[in-house]
């Protein structure tokens, strides 16, 4: 893949998270890695309407910024430590949704509930809630990032990682998804979760075909 191919993805996947609600007005906030640099949305503009020109590409190692004159996303140093830290992260989502975030006010780990998460998303972990844009947010989330690819942040929203775009968004969707119906049971009694033997059974599937065979259907 090309960078230019990186940014059109970049695209895709941002106007995604407008289109469904992930992210509301100009919060949020999407990189991808490619050859040693970073590409990450700019400051101050709503995720849906960046063109391909206006990723900000930043030099993973050095932290060296290209002059394209935009400011990348207030969140730069969450996405360039984790790059850092997990060479296998190759797309980072960072994003507020809304069933996340109320599930982070009033709960802190999100239970795995369904098949598709278990072999998606595995367990999720919980960042209590850091003041954003600081480096305590970005040491927050990398203290994570080598043992979770999704991380709800308290009072605040969602990361996900992945080996490309592609399976980061859809971590986010599928874990927003679950939020959502927690909190829909849990207003009539505590959900079952699996169980720690039904979480192990779907590992032992031929996981890695499962979740490949999974992706392919997300199309
Ligand atoms: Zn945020």
């Amino acid at each position: 893949m090309s960078a230019t191919e990186i940014r059109n993805e970049l695209c895709k996947y941002a106007r995604k998270t407008v289109s469904n609600k992930l992210v509301v007005g100009p919060g949020g906030n999407l990189s991808a890695r490619h050859e040693g640099k970073m590409y990450l949305s700019p400051s101050g503009f709503a995720l849906d309407e960046i063109a391909p020109e206006q990723w900000v590409e930043v030099d993973i190692e050095s932290g060296d910024i290209t002059d394209i004159g935009l400011r990348p996303s207030s969140e730069v140093l969450m996405h360039l430590y984790a790059y850092r830290a997990n060479p296998s992260i190759g797309a980072i989502v960072h994003t507020h949704p809304p069933y996340c975030i109320a599930f982070t006010l009033v709960e802190q780990e999100l239970p795995v509930m369904f098949p598709d998460q278990a072999a998606l998303v595995g367990t999720t972990t919980y960042v209590p809630y850091v003041l954003p844009t600081t480096d305590r947010l970005a040491d927050a989330v990398v203290a994570k990032v080598n043992d979770y690819s999704t991380i709800l942040l308290g009072n605040h929203g969602l990361v996900t990682t992945g080996r490309n775009l592609r399976e980061a968004y859809y971590r986010t969707e599928v874990v927003e998804e679950s939020a959502k119906i927690w909190l829909i049971a849990s207003a009539i009694k505590t959900p079952k979760a699996l169980t720690d033997a039904e979480y192990k059974e779907i590992a032992s599937l031929e996981s890695e075909a499962y979740r490949i065979e999974l992706l392919q259907k997300m199309k």
